[in-house]
Order: structure tokens, then sequence, then C-alpha cells
């Protein structure tokens, strides 16, 4: 394809793009593909001779997108928002086209830069202790993996980096029953085996219980483990439950554990000045991750990770074959230094093209509706006697699930509401998932898609209420 091609064919997809955001809301939220249904309609043998493009692009029409899920209909209420933006999609096309990698500053000296300046933004915009410095992950899952390999190197004075484990270590971290996942793969990832990571029980608003904390670090001190860590949630994934962090800190502070917190839904709410009590005792945390690109309107993958000591994190993971050397070094960012992977994309512009194009008031609107659209449901549900709430709403994701005339036991409420999810995604008008609440099978709904409205909340709620009774008499 040569450039006057390209040029064509680039034109055809904005246009393409535009008008499949505009007619979004016509697709199937999930795709009602079948498993292999896209599989066996490609190839078995790539083709020896270059095809046109049209040729290719027809085949991404036909064959590709009946196997799409839309995240970004704003109908789109399942797991958490991937959410995109129109200024993310143009940084995301300049950072194609430059095709930088950003490993060292002078890879691209501009990424580097703009990439400290717009963390230091973010850092500021959430209200994170001034000292902080931030850089870019790919994913919370892989922030998370830094920050334990950084706690884990610091307790042991670097000596797992050098040596290996001995044995004698004997580390333990703690998270709640409602941590993320993410927490155990990384506890797994860092060699410090599954059994290590001690899980705190949650109080009924499903964040962690200190006291049950404080608990488990004495008796396992007791028992010769070395405490070192612990992952606090800022925003649990079944509810948004909020993990105390003053109370959490304090006990970190007092046995010399390190606190990293995961807030990578949630975090975008502490633009809001309003959710500034949510880190309240900020003072005590060593690493705090966020995602924007989930509740911030920047595509996949735009990961902030923010440390206290950022010279500890540096330690951990630096290396410096001569191939990598350069005159700058000591005096710039080398990113590739802050974390796993060498390579790194330019993601920072689109973090720059997100913030100065909503401007941090504009992302604060749509923030905040998107939690007022969350209580208006909860609200809803909470009136209606045949549905229960099955946990607070804080910000943007309601659970609840149908209790109908109040005749079921809890087996048959769990097949009944599991069906009504079923059939609510299969019309295709929205998406939604579920999670279990003390073990009972509930809906959940993230009401923080980029264009969802009100109208589009209460639309599925009517939808959610009509399937429901339906189903329950079938
Ligand atoms: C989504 C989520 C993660 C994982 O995020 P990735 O960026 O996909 O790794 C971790 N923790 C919480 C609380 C989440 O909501």
């Amino acid at each position: 394809m040569d450039l006057k091609e390209f040029e064509k064919n680039a034109h055809g997809l904005v246009d393409w793009i535009v008008r499949y955001l505009e007619s979004i809301e016509e697709y199937p939220v999930k795709s009602l593909s079948q498993p292999g249904e896209i599989y066996n309609q490609l190839p078995e043998n790539p083709p020896l001779e270059g095809e046109e493009f049209a040729r290719i692009f027809k085949d991404f029409n036909r064959i590709i997108m009946p196997g799409i899920t839309h995240w970004q209909s704003p109908s789109f209420f399942a797991y958490f928002p991937a959410n995109s933006s129109p200024p993310s999609l143009l940084a995301e096309m300049l950072i194609s086209a430059l095709g930088a990698q950003c490993m060292n500053w002078e890879t691209s000296p501009a990424a580097a830069e703009l990439e400290e300046r717009v963390l230091n933004w973010l850092r500021d915009m959430t209200g994170l202790p001034s000292e902080f410095e931030g850089v870019i992950q790919d994913t919370a899952s892989t922030a998370t993996l830094a920050a334990i390999i950084t706690a884990r190197e610091k307790i042991t004075g670097y000596a797992v980096n050098e040596d290996g484990f001995s044995g004698s270590e004997k580390l333990r971290a703690y998270c709640s029953t409602e941590a993320h996942s993410s927490v155990e793969k990384g506890i797994r990832v860092a060699g410090l085996g599954r059994k290590s990571l001690v899980r705190v029980a949650v109080r009924p608003d499903f964040s962690l219980d200190p006291e049950d904390l404080e608990r488990a670090i004495v008796s396992d001190i007791k028992n010769g483990y070395k405490p070192f860590m612990v992952v606090a949630a800022l925003g649990t994934t079944s509810t948004t439950a909020l993990d105390p962090i003053r109370e959490i800190g304090e006990l970190c502070s007092k046995y010399g554990i390190w606190l990293h917190v995961d807030a990578a839904l949630a975090g975008t709410a502490l633009i809001l000045p309003e959710f500034g009590w949510m880190i309240e005792g900020k003072e005590y945390i060593d690493s705090f991750v966020f995602n924007p690109h989930k509740w911030m309107f920047t595509n996949f993958d735009c990961t902030a990770y923010f440390v206290k000591d950022a010279a500890s994190l540096i330690r951990t993971f630096e290396i410096l074959p001569e191939y990598l050397k350069t005159r700058t070094r000591g005096g710039v960012n080398d990113y590739r230094d802050w974390g796993i992977p060498l390579g790194r994309r330019f993601r920072a512009l689109k973090l720059w093209f997100v913030i100065r194009s909503y401007g941090v008031e504009g992302l604060r609107e749509l923030i905040r509706s998107h939690i007022t659209y969350a209580s208006e449901l909860a609200g809803r549900i909470e009136q209606h006697p045949m549905f229960e709430l099955m946990a607070p709403v804080p910000l943007n994701t309601v659970v609840f699930r149908f209790v109908g005339r109040g005749h079921h036991n809890t087996d048959s409420l769990d097949v009944l509401n599991e069906k009504i999810m079923h059939n609510l995604n299969d019309s295709g008008n929205l998406y939604m998932t579920h999670t279990r609440i003390n073990g009972k099978f509930c809906l959940r709904m993230v009401t923080a898609q980029t264009n969802v409205t009100l109208d589009h909340v209460l639309r599925a709620w009517e939808q959610v209420v009509e399937t429901s009774m339906k189903m329950e008499t079938e």
C-alpha cells in the first residue's frame, strides 16, 4: 500500500468510524456470535499475494464486526467501562503514525517529558501527595505486580533480585476477600506463592475490616512470618467498596508494611473534590494505581502508577546492558527502568489530548453525571418491592437482584436471576454482567460509559423490570 492508497483508505476509515459511532446503538451490545463462528470463516492459510485493502475491509465488516462486543455503546453496563473518546482516538492515530518506541528518554524526549508532565497533572488532579511520581503502565495488573516486586525487594534489602529466594523470607501480604484477582496473580508471579497472600474479612459494606487485618498481622508475626505488604482496594470489583485508607495506613506504618492502593476503576472519582475523602490518610500510601483506560475516556491501554519513592522502584527494575547506555542517563527519566517491559508506546499523548480537550471541569462533569445515574438507578431498585439492592452504591456500580413475589428459595432465585441476565443480554439492547454477594447471584450494572445518559440507564431498568416479571411467570 503506497501513501496515496493509504490516504484514500484512511479517509474512508474515518468516515466509517464516524458512522459507526453515530449508529452504535443499532448493534447488539454483546456480540451474538457463537464459539468458532468467526474462526471457521477465516481461511486456513495466509494469502501468498498481497490483497486489495477494499477486499480486506469488506471481510472486516462481514466477518469481524459480528464478533465484536460494543464497549463504546452507551448501553454497555458490563464489567467496567473501557472508555474511548474522540480526542483519545485522534491521539491513537498519531501514536501509531509516529510508531515511536519510548523506552528511553533519547528514543523520544517528548514522550518522556510529556509523560512526566501529564502524570504530575493527574497526581494533582486526583489529590495524591505532591511528592509522588508517576509512570504509565500497560495495565493495573502490571502496576500491582511492580508494586509487589518493589515491596519484596525493599523488605529483603534487594536480596531476592540478587540471590533468588533463600526460603527464609516467609513473607506475607494482605488484601480483603473482595480484592481483585490481579493481587493474587501478582503474588504468584512474584514467586511468593499463593499461600503467602492472606485474605482479610470485610465489613458489612464489603470494605476491608482493619481489626481483622491487625489480628492477621499480629498472628503472622507470632508465627515467624514477615508481613511486607497490604493491598487496599479503592473500589472493589464486585461493588466498588472503599477500603479505609487511614486505618489501614496506620497499621502499615506501625508494622513497617508497604501500602499499595488498587483504585483501578474508582480512582477517577478522585478528580472530584467532593470525593477527596476516599484517600483520607493518603500520607501512608506507598504506591497507587488507577486506570484512565477505564473511566477517564482514554483508550486502553493507559494505567497511571504513582509511587512515593521512585528510587526503590527504579532500583528494583533497572538493568543496563551496553546497547541501552545513553549520554543523558541519570539526568532524565528513562521509563524502561520504571517497570517490567522494555518497549513502551507513546501513551502520554492520549492523556494529554483527553485532559486538554475536556478540561478538568469537563471531566468532572461527566464523572459526576455517571455517579448520579448510579444513584438514580439504586433509588429505583430500592423502591421496587420485587428487587433488592445488594450493596451500597458509593460510585458507578449497582448490584441488585430480582426477588419477585418472595416465594422463591435461594437456589431458585440464583437460577432465575441468571436466566434474566442472559435473556437481557441476548436481546442485544444492553449488556450487563453478574457477581456473587454472600454467595447470592446478583446482577451488576456499571453506569460509566463515555456517552451514557440517564435515559439509557432508565430504559435499561425498564427492560430489567419487564424481563424479570416475564421470566418469573415462565
Ligand atoms: C479492572 C481492575 C483491575 C485490573 O485492571 P487491568 O488494567 O485490566 O489489569 C484491577 N483491580 C481493580 C479493582 C479493577 O477494577
